[in-house]
């Protein structure tokens, strides 16, 4: 057993799981039954409550979810509770087989566009209500990002071959390398289903806007399958967020000389600290307060910039500084700035957009102007993280199972 469970003070208000975890994972009723050794329950009661429980207890930044509201944290070290989640919920997912429990919505028939985190926690929820699930994916297979963008080096790919083995198991239907809106569209699918459900990420990426940008590789597709890009000897990464500190992990992987450039400071950096710390620490080099402004033929003219206080005493801003301009050589330039979701499978449909151009929705992700289309994940959040997509699946899946 790990020790750390005997530190937990299993709180009657755990501020852990009610304000700090998305999900709200039932962190005290695991805890005792991991103290009695009852693992199996334990498990299916995580499982029952986030099917991702044993890829969020690895991914997510818990100094922002459990731990970082654990009330010990006052005045003593709050409980790695993340490690015994993943004790609990691996040996639980790994090799299990999927059963009905109820036939609440037996005869119902639901697609799910996107085999990522929002379509496999709803398969799983929908299925074991009594449902008939089938999943379309533009990749060939499950997983979205945990197996197309997060690297093996933090998420082993196993945890996503258990899925796919137990939906085959199951019998829950897998279209891989179908994009809907281009092979499919999304009318046929919200005719021909009782509902359907839309997970299909943010993927299309953000733009520098500089010349030559044409140049640099979107750091997406080089996670998605590294080996097929020869990167030279000197790499660049632009961004400072999580998708930079993979991109950036994955080349200095490779042997080559890695160097993160971001415009603002470390302080600045959307990406988890830990992920800075590691990365520095796999031999990655940092330089910040730099801005590209033109990528030409063999590297990148970069542009000082700094924090200013405002007069007024207002947020300090960061800006750039003319006159500064310098040209730092490297072989590829990796651009990781952000991403964004694609739209264009509601053209043609009846979906109302917003002035923003992103679909009108309600509280539970319900779809304005169609009658049974629900979206969830970075694809109505924006890049966000693995619990938020399973938090937010699940009210679509609440707010369709109370009107079924
Ligand atoms: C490199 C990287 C690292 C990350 N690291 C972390 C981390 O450490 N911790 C964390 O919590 N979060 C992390 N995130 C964020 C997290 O992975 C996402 O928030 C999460 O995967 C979103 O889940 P999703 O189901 O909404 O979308 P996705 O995982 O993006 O899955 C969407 C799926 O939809 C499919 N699809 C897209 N369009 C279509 C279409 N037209 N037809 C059919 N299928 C389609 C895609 O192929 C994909 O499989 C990371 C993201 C990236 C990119």
């Amino acid at each position: 057993m790990n020790n750390e469970a005997l530190r937990c003070l299993l709180c009657k208000k755990p501020k852990c799981a009610l304000q700090g975890c998305p999900v709200h994972t039932p962190v005290p009723e695991c805890m005792a039954l991991y103290r009695e050794g009852k693992l199996e329950e334990a498990g299916a009661m995580l499982f029952r409550n986030n099917p991702l429980s044993a890829i969020t207890s690895q991914v997510c930044d818990w100094k922002q979810f459990c731990y970082g509201h654990c009330v010990l944290n006052v005045k003593q070290v709050p409980v790695r509770w993340y490690e015994i989640e993943q004790e609990i919920s691996t040996a639980y997912l790994l090799g299990h087989e999927l059963k009905r429990e109820s036939d609440r919505l037996s005869g119902k028939r639901f697609a799910l566009v996107g085999a990522g985190p929002v379509g496999l926690c709803s398969a799983v929820w929908l299925y074991m209500d009594g449902a008939d699930v089938i999943i379309f994916d533009a990749n060939p297979r499950m997983g979205g990002v945990l197996r197309y963008g997060i690297p093996s080096f933090r998420l082993d790919k196993k945890y996503c071959d258990a899925f796919e083995t137990m939906f085959e198991k199951a019998g829950i239907t897998f279209r891989g390398g179908v994009e809907v809106g281009r092979d499919v569209s999304l009318a046929s699918l919200s005719a021909e289903f009782d509902a359907v459900l839309i997970g299909a990420g943010a993927e299309k990426p953000a733009t520098l806007r500089i010349p030559g940008e044409e140049r640099a590789v979107q750091a997406l597709p080089f996670l998605k399958d590294p080996s097929a890009f020869d990167l030279g000897k000197k790499v660049i990464v632009i961004g400072g967020g999580n998708v930079a500190m993979d991109a950036c992990r994955t080349a200095v992987r490779q042997g080559v000389e890695t160097w993160v450039y971001y415009r603002k400071t470390f302080e600045n950096m959307p990406a988890n600290p830990l992920e800075v710390e590691e990365a520095k620490a796999d031999g990655v080099q940092f330089r910040v307060f730099q801005a590209p402004v033109e990528v030409r033929e063999g590297g990148v003219v970069f542009r000082d910039c700094e924090n200013v206080q405002p007069e007024d005493g207002g947020r300090v801003v960061t800006r750039i500084i003319d006159g500064t301009d310098h040209f730092v050589e490297c072989d590829t330039l990796l651009t990781a700035i952000s991403e964004k979701p694609d739209f264009s499978m509601f053209s043609g449909t009846a979906a109302v957009m917003n002035e923003w151009g992103w679909p009108s929705v309600d509280d539970s992700g319900k779809v304005e102007g169609l009658p049974n289309v629900w979206v969830a994940g970075d694809f109505i959040l924006g890049p966000k993280t693995v619990v938020e997509a399973v938090a937010s699946a699940r009210s679509a899946f609440l707010a369709w199972q109370a009107t079924n």
